[in-house]
């Protein structure tokens, strides 16, 4: 007998035959013995209708009023669930996460999991009852609804499976496992047995969204094993486990992408000290976080052009902050352009090999694809280039680092 924590994204709960499915999977742990705790998203499209509704009455939006609204989409499916498996023969109950209480800080919109309470339903799983939870939600210090930003259900579930001390923590959608880029873009992406936590948190942060980032961190830290895996087959799917576990570790386990980049020149800059603190700070100050970052070296003139890289959505925000400043900080002209995604290779064997990014760039000029920022780390390289190229580029890096499939 295992205890399991079961996560189904939004696809899987997409409409009512989708979850019965669910729930045949669920029954299905249970009739094998197992102790099994549910976490579900809201049905596919509903939490983008949702925050869809509050931009419409609100643009800048009161955070603890769109909670209140984008969080409702997972007390539907928890209920429909509930009663899906009801129907199938198997009891269950569904918790809100104010009812558990999942508790959280008080970023609302973008909260993280402090605590989880666990007592009841560990008894009730005890005595057969499968407890079907409302993913990507909890309570603030106010007592509030809060929910933990977007793709969050799986933090829920890596979270609860923490808290319970689950075996394992399935995390279950519309792809079979991790891939070496997304199969959305690259048909000959293939699938992994395994990949390392670190891997795995680098390829999320990048933009890989089949695992929320923070839900990788939670799953590091506690040592969860977190499979991810298919809930329309059966295939076997990807584990996410330490690197003493992979017995053969692949020079690039991946490739990443983010559309969700927006790159920001500041033309004849001083080449001073101070400068660059004296254009992040007020930036900073305006909650916009700064990427990938590079500066020219002057020549003679004793000004330089700085390039940087912010989220689209702090784009506004961020032109704002450094027009406003033109004066105090001296620079020529500003120009702002949002055609662009940051691609990234990851692997651990970079930490003792030379020449990967080298292969990078090879591979991109011989398609004659020009690279505007290179980001590095222990275990990445990142480029920035114009977003018409997103699909040539994942394809030929995947070529070029030896990944397609057969
Ligand atoms: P869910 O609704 O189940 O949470 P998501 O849409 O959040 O599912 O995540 C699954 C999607 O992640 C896949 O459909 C796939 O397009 C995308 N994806 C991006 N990168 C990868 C990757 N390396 N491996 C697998 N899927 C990936
Ligand atoms: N329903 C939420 C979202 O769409 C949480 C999730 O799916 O993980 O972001
Ligand atoms: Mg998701």
């Amino acid at each position: 007998m295992a205890r399991i924590v079961m996560k189904f994204g939004g696809t899987s709960v997409g409409d009512i035959d989708r979850i019965k499915n669910v729930a045949r999977r669920v029954k299905a742990e249970v009739e094998a013995g197992n102790e099994v705790a549910v976490v579900v998203s809201a049905m596919s499209g509903e939490t983008n209708k949702l925050v869809d509704f509050c931009r419409q009455i609100a643009p800048l939006h009161d955070a603890r009023e769109y909670d209140a609204v984008v969080s409702t989409g997972e007390q539907v499916t928890i209920g429909l669930l509930a009663l899906a498996l009801q129907e199938a023969g198997v009891n269950a109950r569904s918790w809100m996460g104010w009812q558990l209480p999942i508790r959280t800080d008080g970023a609302h919109s973008k909260a993280r999991i402090t605590t989880i309470e666990t007592d009841t339903i560990i008894e009730r799983m005890s005595q057969g009852q499968v407890a079907v939870v409302a993913g990507f939600q909890g309570l603030g210090p106010d007592n509030r609804v809060t929910t933990l930003g977007r793709g969050g259900s799986d933090t829920s579930a890596v979270a609860l499976a923490a808290a319970l001390k689950a075996d394992i923590c399935d995390i279950y959608t519309d792809v079979d496992g991790v891939y070496t880029t997304d199969p959305r873009i690259v048909s000959k992406a293939r699938k992994l047995d395994k990949i390392t936590y670190e891997e795995m948190l680098e390829s999320a942060s990048l933009g890989a969204k089949v695992l929320q980032v923070r839900s990788v961190e939670m799953a590091m830290k506690h040592n969860v094993r977190v499979q991810v895996r298919s809930s329309f087959s059966d295939a076997p799917g990807t584990l996410i486990c330490d690197e003493d576990e992979i017995v053969e570790k692949e020079l690039v386990s991946g490739i990443a992408y983010s559309r969700d980049e927006a790159k920001i020149t500041l033309v004849k800059v001083a080449d001073r000290p101070g400068v660059a603190a004296s254009i992040f700070g007020p930036l900073t100050d305006a909650n916009v976080n700064v990427d990938m970052i590079v500066q020219n070296v002057s020549h003679g003139g004793g000004a330089t052009d700085l390039t940087f890289t912010v989220t689209k959505t702090d784009l506004e925000r961020a032109v704002q902050v450094l027009t406003d400043a033109k004066e105090t900080l001296g620079y020529q002209e500003l120009v702002a352009d949002s055609n662009v995604v940051k691609v990234s290779v990851i692997g651990v064997g970079m930490r003792s090999h030379a020449g990967v990014a080298q292969t990078m760039f090879q591979a991109l000029s011989a398609k004659g694809i020009n690279i505007q920022v290179i980001s590095t780390s222990e275990i990445k390289v990142s480029v920035l280039i114009a977003e018409e190229y997103t699909e040539l580029a994942i394809r030929a890096l995947h070529t070029a680092y030896g990944m397609d499939a057969a």
